[in-house]
């Protein structure tokens, strides 16, 4: 019983066990490879389609950093049947929108086996979306330790200027190996560290949820999730360095917050109303035609906001509660440590969209969280009213 927890990163891939929450959960990802050299394992998780056309899909600079190579290794290895997409993007940022979806369709063959993505949220979540409407299997070689949507089966798109999260469907394989992963902008790696940061609210919100709502919760995903928490934040300072121990953490961390969702089946353990809050911010910078900022800078910003909700929540919170999310202050000192922004202000939030997300942000999408219990119990307006005042001041 809950096996997973003794299994190291690569042995998580492909486990099955029957856990402590009365549950049969099955990991379906057959290839998890984090570290140094990691990409030399791209051979083994493509060997099943050696035979078959397999199509590389890249953008001219994770062409450079990981693309080339990925190719030059396939074909090594014998692989013969391999065509490359490459996105000329030069400085422009790639989009998941009807272009880059409807390009990578036009390229992907009938008779094409097996799609390897090079990159971080774009390229994966583009080529995520489209094998999984053609049924096709796909290997994420990870270029950023960014975000965690490595594994994960939802695939931000963007149609006719609307952001949409359908779901889509899991990578076969996520290779992250950290001489990759260490040439990423330094924004790239601290977004993904505040993506990370945000899961300490995430567990906490799915707490108050199991507690007022009776919603189910596993144990085991908790675990595994606060585990790899413990492992990123231990060495939070490293990352900035390109330490290659403290990359590796947070790749591993990102990979098993999207195990831990894809084992309990719901995104509870990576997503909470930090979450929400941040999907708020990023729908209006896509309103005002604005470049959006990364996921993870946002979710880290907007984590310390909630906990200061769970402050001032703190006497009417169900029992135990309260102790799961630590002071605002420490998650700060947790970011800034990570080398990630913590004022929302440094990323153009005025007041009135910072006010407007506390207000509103509870019904972005149907689920409980600690926002609907501060508007339930009716405090919700008095408390973004005060949180709004601690950050901006008075008006
Ligand atoms: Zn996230
Ligand atoms: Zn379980």
């Amino acid at each position: 019983m809950d096996e997973i927890l003794n299994l190291p990163i690569y042995e998580v891939a492909g486990c099955e066990f029957d856990c402590s929450c009365g549950r049969h959960h099955v990991f379906p990802v057959e290839g998890i490879s984090v570290g140094k050299n990691a990409i030399k394992d791209l051979v083994k998780f493509a060997a099943p389609y050696k035979e078959q056309k397999i199509l590389v899909v890249f953008d001219n600079n994770t062409y450079k950093v990981a693309g080339r190579k990925a190719v030059e290794l396939l074909k090594e290895n014998g692989f013969e049947h391999i065509k490359e997409l490459l996105f000329e993007t030069g400085n422009d940022i790639l989009i998941p929108d009807e272009t880059t979806l409807g390009r990578i369709l036009i390229e992907l063959d009938q008779d094409c086996g097996l799609v390897i993505a090079v990159g971080s949220g774009v390229i994966n979540d583009s080529c995520k979306y489209v094998t999984a409407k053609t049924g096709k299997p796909f290997i994420i070689v990870a270029t950023a330790p960014s975000m965690d949507g490595y594994v994960s089966a939802g695939a931000p798109i963007f149609s006719q200027g609307f952001k949409l999260s359908p779901q889509a469907h899991l990578p076969i394989a996520v290779i992250g190996d950290t001489d990759i992963l260490s040439t990423a902008p330094d924004d790239m790696i601290a977004a993904g560290f505040g993506d990370i940061v945000g899961k300490i609210t995430a567990i906490a919100d799915w707490d108050v949820a199991v507690k007022v709502k009776n919603e189910y919760r596993c144990d085991t995903c908790v675990t595994l999730v606060n585990r790899a928490l413990d492992k990123v934040f231990r060495n939070a300072e490293g990352l900035q360095k390109r330490d290659g121990e403290a990359l590796s953490a947070l790749m591993e961390a990102l990979i098993l917050t999207g195990t831990a969702m894809a084992l309990a089946d719901v995104s509870r353990p990576a997503s909470g109303a930090e979450h929400m809050i941040a999907h708020c911010w990023e729908m209006d910078e896509i309103k005002r035609g604005l470049n959006p900022i990364h996921h993870g800078t946002q979710v880290g910003i907007a984590t310390p906001v909630v906990a200061r909700i769970f402050e001032h929540l703190h006497d009417d919170l169900p029992e135990g509660t309260a102790e799961l999310c630590p002071p605002h202050e420490e998650i700060e000192e947790l970011l800034r440590r990570g080398g990630t922004i913590t004022d929302p202000k440094e990323i153009g939030i005025s007041r009135e969209l910072f006010h407007y997300s506390l207000l509103n942000s509870h019904d972005i999408r149907p689920r409980y969280s600690v926002l609907r219990y501060a508007k339930d119990l009716g405090r919700l307006e008095e408390i973004a009213d005060k949180i709004t005042e601690e950050y901006y001041g008075k008006e």
